[in-house]
């Protein structure tokens, strides 16, 4: 899912790996791309932090003991009108070095629309034929 709008932008994906990997990958790829960090909570598996003069968030959701939800939510500190651009820069470059670094651990991602377990690295799913960004 992705809301565009507010002067920011929010995604959301869910990867088949356990969250307390996820969670080191996440940390891995925020300091990679030089967020300061203002908070870490390792318990909630929240970093917030800012970047090119944004608020940056990511936290790491536990869905089950190999399932998580990473958020990643990018925005400016005052609230805008919306402005619809295809994406963010800082929001899309985490994901790549997210999903780069996993492939590394040979982990599997849930196709967003049917579910199924997919190779991170493909581009359209084998089941149900939707395109993976
Ligand atoms: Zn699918």
């Amino acid at each position: 899912m992705q809301i565009k709008g507010g002067g920011g932008y929010f995604d959301n994906r869910v990867y088949e790996v356990e969250p307390a990997v996820a969670w080191q990958i996440a940390i891995l790829c925020v300091a990679e791309m030089g967020v300061e960090v203002a908070k870490r909570d390792d318990e909630m598996h929240l970093i917030e932090g800012t970047m090119n003069k944004k608020i940056f968030e990511v936290c790491v959701q536990t869905m089950d003991s190999t399932t998580c939800q990473l958020v990643v939510d990018c925005r400016k500190k005052v609230i805008q009108v919306y402005n619809w651009k295809p994406g963010d820069k800082e929001v899309n470059e985490f994901y790549d070095k997210f999903e780069h670094k996993l492939k590394e651990f040979a982990a599997f991602i849930l196709c967003p629309h049917c579910k199924a377990k997919i190779s991170s690295s493909a581009k359209f799913c084998p089941e149900c034929g939707i395109a993976i960004k």
